[in-house]
């Protein structure tokens, strides 16, 4: 995170005067909430912060924040986010988006970011559907979940995304529920504070194509997880767990990514030069 001095402003500073476009009762919006209330309370200058997006409704939170935003191309967030933190390292990065912006069009991305280890913190508001797009199955939606698009459903499994994150070197794994803001406040001040790769997932419900998810509230729990810096007792419970669990399953101690800078490195006109024609 961004070492710079504390600055004392309210959760409502870090948030812009663009007024959200999601639909009444989305997820997001808790989301948004627990972001500005951890950024709140971490105390960081909106301008040593940047918010990186890709595609989707969760990926309009950018706008809806004051801090610096970046809202990209559909499946890049973390590859943006990436290159932001290795050329400006005094920036406190969170790159955001949600379940098929993240896992289909970005899961590679998410994997090599996971192994890469530069110390920003993706937050991926999961809601197992394309909701921008009018309710398309995405990687995390149950093989059984049927809709007009996919009335028999998909068939296929869905993915396991902390497990995915666990095993591709992530160095921090939590998930929190939009329904919890104080809660989930308090994972993402732990997720950026913590250096290197810090992965969120957030449950967070869409009203509109997946009504049936509001039950969340009634599901979640937080009797599984508890933060260890042991892989193997972290990979074990995220493995036996329902997906419903909250709360920070594994702090890793692996030292975050930092390209070798100075020396050698090419600066943005030379490399320019050698592509003019
Ligand atoms: Fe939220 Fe779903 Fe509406 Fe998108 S379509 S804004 S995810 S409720
Ligand atoms: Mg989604």
């Amino acid at each position: 995170m961004s070492e710079h001095t504390p600055v004392s402003r309210t959760p409502a500073q870090y948030k812009s005067d663009v007024k959200p476009v999601w639909c009444p009762g989305c997820g997001d919006f808790g989301v948004l909430n627990a972001l500005a209330k951890a950024l709140s309370k971490m105390a960081l200058r909106v301008e040593d912060v940047a918010v990186i997006s890709g595609i989707g409704c969760s990926s309009r939170i950018p706008a809806y924040t004051s801090c610096y935003g970046f809202h990209g191309v559909h499946g890049r967030a973390l590859a943006a986010g990436t290159g932001l933190k290795v050329a400006r390292p005094d920036l406190t990065v969170i790159v955001t988006g949600g379940d098929g912006d993240g896992y289909s069009i970005g899961g590679n991305h998410f994997l090599h970011s996971c192994r890469r280890n530069v110390d920003l913190t993706y937050i991926v508001m999961d809601n197992r559907v394309y909701g921008m797009t009018k309710g398309q199955p995405s990687p995390t939606t149950e093989s059984g979940w049927t809709s007009k698009l996919m009335p028999e459903g998909t068939g296929l499994g869905a993915i396991h995304p902390m497990a995915l994150a666990m095993v591709a070197g992530a160095n921090f794994l939590a998930r929190g529920f939009t329904g919890d803001p104080n809660g989930l406040a308090d994972i993402i001040m732990q997720a950026v504070r913590h250096p290197g790769f810090s992965f969120v997932e957030v449950l967070s419900p869409c009203v509109t194509f997946r009504p049936e998810q509001r039950d969340w509230k009634k599901m979640v729990h937080e009797d599984a997880f508890e933060a260890t810096t042991d892989a193997a007792l972290a990979t074990q419970r995220i493995m036996a767990d329902d997906g419903m669990s909250l709360g920070v399953a594994y702090t890793g101690a692996r030292a975050p990514f930092r390209p070798p800078m100075g020396v050698g490195r090419l600066r943005p006109a030379d490399l320019e030069a050698q592509f003019a024609l």
